[in-house]
């Protein structure tokens, strides 16, 4: 296969973060009928002209072309739980998911999730995600490996968990500290992969745990830290039960060290201004996963709040508690729950959220999230409708914000066309 790729189709991605309400933004960059030229896996030139006979032609000609989605928050042993009815998040965990998740001590089991979740991703148009696999070590080697396998840029970490779960389920300090440190030589750095210090949540930590999670972070700040927070009001009381002496539910992150600018925090939905303001100065960011909120009854996310207060927030689709591993799905609940909120999300600041955005906030803008020269051909092609409703639809859609919002709106990874990770095809529907 030759390593000079050339990809057609209607090009959209960002320049610049969109403002709220916009639905004519100048951070969009709508390049219709041009070529991504890809060579040795990265964007070397964006044109409206044929490139010569030496590049191998993907025509997609009328479809949607797109950076690859990111998503921030996802735990790939829960595709076994996914729409399992009946419970809130505390429910849930001892219900459906810690059951589930004990599976993948069998380092057979984590070998086939790790290629069954990262194939799934891939066929949504997700080429990057920030992962949960489970407390067993042998789960995040499996997801790296597989990750490494598919060249795709994965950020992820063995879960930690030393308390407050069911047998087989837990770790201790001091080999959760030496399965770390393993992990962290193994992977973090290597090829496109990055380890993050996986914090399950404040509950199922000892102070001790996290205080070593903190010192993780603190030797290295290159590494990457995920939990969950403040995402269930009977979760944070019994934060509040738990950690008496923290001010709040985030707080008992901050007192560990655990926020930093890779920080990358689900949910977020029972927040204060302080801790906005906590969450600001140190540079953490929220993965916000709406479709799971709704789902678990969780709460509504105040993304304009978090932005206000200076907040990055990025899109994720939390499955299991989420009910698709779909993006586009993703989007489309967000902007269900800012119109509970009275705010409209615009198709704009949605989709940079789930590209550009999330790509910087992760610090990893100059890789990811855009389609521009130097970054890695990480690309999503779409089709614009499936089924006669969005067809017509489609067809009477005048601006380019109505039909993109339409699209977002009823498409889902059934119009996914193709993907492609660093220019290499990774997806092609059949
Ligand atoms: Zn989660």
């Amino acid at each position: 296969m030759t390593a000079r790729v050339a990809i057609f189709g209607d090009l959209l991605d960002f320049t610049a973060e969109p403002a709220w309400g916009e639905t004519l933004s100048s951070a969009v960059r709508w390049r219709p009928a041009h070529w991504l030229l890809v060579e040795g896996g990265r964007i070397v030139a964006v044109q409206a002209d044929a490139p010569d006979a030496s590049w191998e032609r993907h025509d997609h000609a009328g479809r949607l072309v797109l950076p690859g989605f990111i998503d921030t928050h996802v735990h790939s042993p829960q595709l076994d739980v996914i729409a399992s009815y009946g419970t809130e998040l505390l429910d849930w965990l001892n219900t459906y998911t810690f059951p589930a998740e004990r599976r993948y001590a069998d380092p057979a089991q984590a070998e086939a999730g790790a290629a069954l979740f990262l194939d799934a991703l891939l066929a949504h148009g997700t080429t990057s995600a920030v992962v949960f696999p489970t407390v067993h070590k042998v789960s995040a080697d499996a997801l790296f490996a597989a990750a490494a396998q598919r060249g795709m840029r994965l950020i992820a970490g063995k879960v930690l968990m030393d308390r407050h779960a069911p047998d087989g389920l837990r770790d201790d300090v001091v080999q959760a500290e030496r399965d770390c440190r393993e992990l962290i030589e193994r992977w973090h750095g290597h090829e496109r992969l990055a380890y993050a210090v996986t914090v399950r949540f404040a509950p199922t930590s000892s102070p001790e745990q996290l205080a070593m999670a903190g010192r993780l972070c603190a030797q290295d700040p290159t590494l990457y830290m995920q939990t969950h927070v403040a995402e269930n009001r009977a979760e944070v009381q019994w934060v509040r039960e738990l950690f008496p002496e923290a001010r709040s539910y985030l707080d008992v992150y901050a007192r560990a060290g655990l926020l930093h600018p890779r920080s990358v925090l689900a949910h977020g939905i029972w927040l204060d201004d302080a801790d906005r303001a906590a969450l600001r100065d140190s540079g953490a960011q929220i993965a916000h996963s709406p479709s799971s909120n709704l789902f678990l009854g969780s709460g509504l996310f105040g993304w304009r709040a978090a932005e206000a207060a200076g907040v990055a927030v990025s899109l994720a689709t939390d499955v299991g508690g989420g009910t698709s591993l779909s993006m586009l799905r993703t989007l489309a609940d967000a902007y269900k729950v800012q119109a509970m909120a009275g705010e409209r999300l615009t198709a704009w600041k949605a989709l940079h959220a789930a590209t550009r955005g999330a790509a910087r906030s992760l610090g990893l803008g100059d890789e990811i999230g855009s389609l521009e020269p130097g970054r890695h051909a990480d690309v999503a092609v779409w089709d614009w409708a499936v089924g006669p409703v969005a067809g017509r639809r489609m067809a009477v859609a005048q601006a380019l914000h109505e039909q993109v919002f339409a699209w977002l709106t009823l498409g889902d990874e059934r119009n996914l066309a193709a993907a492609y990770v660093a220019g290499r095809p990774a997806y092609r529907r059949s």
